[in-house]
């Protein structure tokens, strides 16, 4: 069985306890992982503070700093593949698409390698003659970043990217699911030859390690990606050490699909929304919101899609439709399911468990017009679509904008004057029009509502992870005139 370490302050270590990491195809233990207790957290911890302000990084100019995040860059995209394998065997999403996104992860540190030095203060106009004003942007401090088993190695990227270009120092946690991939990536760390303490990557359970981590006293800011209910830990532990947060949530997202629609340019989207990453994606589009008059037509055309979908082992370059990641995750899509159907929804597609080992689900439609199946309203994390129709743009925009969430969303129409207006209308941080779950490091992304706050990706993410100091230079050489009156 394979064994993975930590990595805090520059040194790789067992941790406080190991527990094992199964492969979501078989269901099977493959790797031993080290578990980061609260004494784990309070080093690693201690050792990015230290780094954040003794030593060689708080010296180090920005434009050097960007030099080791160029270095990074390098290493993830030329060990990109051997990162996708680790993410596939521990989290089993389709190697199709982690080799794919793993290679992409390296624009990101390339994006913020180069924004390292453009990180800029101002001069003032201040409105006093004898003083001279400016701002400085520093670090915003130690950062806690804690990401949840999809996608780790990317949503640690636009965590640790932005960060390190500001000049902070991090404490990663994986999730205890699949952790795997960000161990791996710690090696790469260290290879490009961050100095000890800057970057230190652990892994453990939530009460016992996430916990510890938001609530430290040394923390200044914590970035998390996970769900709602675990945000509101994230919150309360934050009340104890006062941290800053942006908090990367959920989503229910609505694809709206009109009848003057490209219908099988937008099946192929919704597909890609719903089913790719066998839904385990923040942003699935998983409401389909489609116009009555072509409802029928466009459900065969999606449920033809969906039943053609190649499900099987997330190492075959063939699969489309890999397993979930855990147990748990198939259980809470299936409860979901039968508390939709029992509600009146309808099975257009799947909705069983199949036969057979590992967790597998399959590509799922429920039509769930005339009902209020929970469906439309609790997040599957998963293969399963909830289709309702409407008949005016005006119902569109209000099924749309009806959820608790505000993360992405989808229109596809023909007409230019109809996109900008539901552009403006609906609620959410991501609004794409005919296309659906694109990215950039170029681009801003994040929710809104129950989704969270906070942007990642794009200049203003670095921002976020400084703090403005003010500086009044005095420049007469007079004596301070009277001291009882405000300067
Ligand atoms: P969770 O919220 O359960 O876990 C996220 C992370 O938080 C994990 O590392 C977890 O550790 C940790 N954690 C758990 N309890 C605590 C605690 N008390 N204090 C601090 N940290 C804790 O999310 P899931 O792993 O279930 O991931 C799925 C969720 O993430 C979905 O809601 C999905 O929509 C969302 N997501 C959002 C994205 C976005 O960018 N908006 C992107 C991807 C996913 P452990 O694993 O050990 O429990």
């Amino acid at each position: 069985m394979r064994g993975f370490q930590a990595y805090i302050d520059g040194a790789f270590t067992e941790g406080e306890a190991r527990f094992a990491s199964l492969d979501p195809a078989t269901g099977e233990a493959w790797a031993q992982m080290p578990e980061a207790r609260e004494a784990d957290v309070d080093r690693a911890v201690r050792a990015a503070d230290r780094a954040l302000r003794e030593g060689e990084w708080p010296r180090l100019t920005a434009s050097a700093r960007g030099k080791l995040l160029y270095r990074l860059a390098d290493l993830v995209a030329e060990n990109a593949q051997a990162l996708a394998e680790l993410e596939t065997r521990d989290t089993g999403k389709i190697i199709r698409e982690t080799s794919a996104q793993i290679a992409y992860v390296a624009e990101y540190y390339r994006y913020y390698a180069g924004l390292a030095d453009k990180i800029e203060g101002a001069v003032l106009p201040i409105d006093k003659p004898d003083m001279e004003v400016w701002t400085r942007r520093e670090p915003i401090g130690v950062v806690a970043a804690i990401v949840p088993w999809n996608s780790q190695l990317f949503l640690a990227a636009v965590k640790i990217g932005p960060a390190l270009a500001a000049g902070c120092t991090l404490v990663v946690k994986a999730s205890e699911d699949g952790p795997a991939p960000l161990l791996h990536f710690a090696r790469l760390v260290h290879e490009a030859g961050f100095p000890a303490g800057v970057v230190n990557v652990l892994t453990g359970f939530g009460p016992s390690c996430g916990s510890a981590l938001t609530r430290h006293p040394l923390v200044a800011h914590v970035a998390f990606t996970g769900g709602p209910e675990t945000a509101r830990h994230v919150v309360r532990g934050s009340a104890d050490n006062l941290a800053s947060t942006s908090l990367e949530l959920g989503g229910k997202s609505p694809f709206l699909v009109f009848a003057d629609a490209d219908l099988d340019s937008a099946a192929n989207a919704q597909v890609a929304a719903i089913f790719a990453a066998t839904g385990q994606s923040c942003v699935a589009g998983s409401r389909l919101i489609v116009e009555r008059s072509v409802k029928e037509r466009f459900l065969a055309i999606l449920k033809e899609k969906a039943e053609r979908v190649a499900i099987g082992a997330p190492l075959d370059m063939g699969t489309e439709v890999g397993p979930l990641c855990t147990r748990r995750q198939r259980d809470h899509i299936q409860a979901l399911v039968d508390r939709s159907t029992a509600a009146g929804a309808r099975v257009l597609a799947g909705g069983r468990v199949p036969e057979g080992p590992g967790h597998y689900y399959p590509p799922t439609i429920l039509d769930c017009d005339g009902t209020s199946a929970p469906a439309l309203a609790e997040e599957f994390f998963g293969p399963v679509l909830s289709v309702v129709s409407f008949e005016t743009e005006g119902e569109a925009l209000a099924l749309a904008n009806d959820t608790a969430f505000g993360l992405a969303s989808g229109v596809f129409t023909a007409s230019l004057t109809r996109a900008h207006r539901l552009i403006r209308g609906i609620r959410a941080g991501v609004v794409w029009v005919n296309t659906y779950r694109a990215v950039s490091p170029i681009a801003p992304f994040g929710g809104t509502k129950l989704s969270g706050h906070g942007r990642e990706g794009g200049l203003a993410a670095a921002l976020d992870y400084t703090r403005t100091k003010t500086v009044w230079l005095r420049t007469s050489d007079d004596p301070i005139p009277d001291p009882f009156v405000m300067r």
